[in-house]
């Protein structure tokens, strides 16, 4: 299970005033639905590595964190607390993603970064972003 507190990384406490009740909601729902995908994934197939596999990586990123982030889109929805990367260290979770995307991506309403972009983690998100929006698909190369 993922947790509102491993979501933060402690930037509830050192980014407090940023943080909106929008922010908090989407949070919520950005935590919620991972814990749906990650038993999802158990079940079929992906092995568990305590203490890393599905560990929050990246989680909220605000604005400064997100500029200082190698590789990081300014438009990255870290900062809207409606994307997170859970720890993926043989990348078994985005291949089972990607290998999902028609259904369990779609039934979940997520959207994830195509695993060769995200080697050791993976990368989910709860809106389309760009002109990946209109093509229908659920993965998207950052
Ligand atoms: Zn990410």
């Amino acid at each position: 299970m993922i947790t509102l507190q491993q979501y933060w990384r402690g930037r509830d406490k050192t980014h407090g005033h940023l943080l909106t009740p929008e922010l908090r909601a989407n949070a919520q729902r950005t935590v919620d639905v991972a814990n749906e995908l990650l038993p999802l994934a158990q079940a079929g197939g992906v092995m568990l590595t305590p203490g890393q596999w599905g560990m929050v990586r990246s989680g909220w990123r605000p604005p400064d964190i997100n500029a200082g982030t190698k590789g990081a889109s300014a438009t990255s929805l870290h900062m809207q607390c409606l994307a997170l990367d859970a720890e993926d260290p043989y990348g078994l979770l985005a291949a089972w993603c990607f290998a999902n995307w028609r259904t369990v991506l779609k039934d979940l309403g997520l959207w994830m970064e195509h695993p060769t972009a995200t080697p050791t983690w993976c990368h989910v998100q709860l809106r389309a972003q760009g002109s990946f929006a209109k093509t229908g698909l659920r993965y998207f190369y950052p």
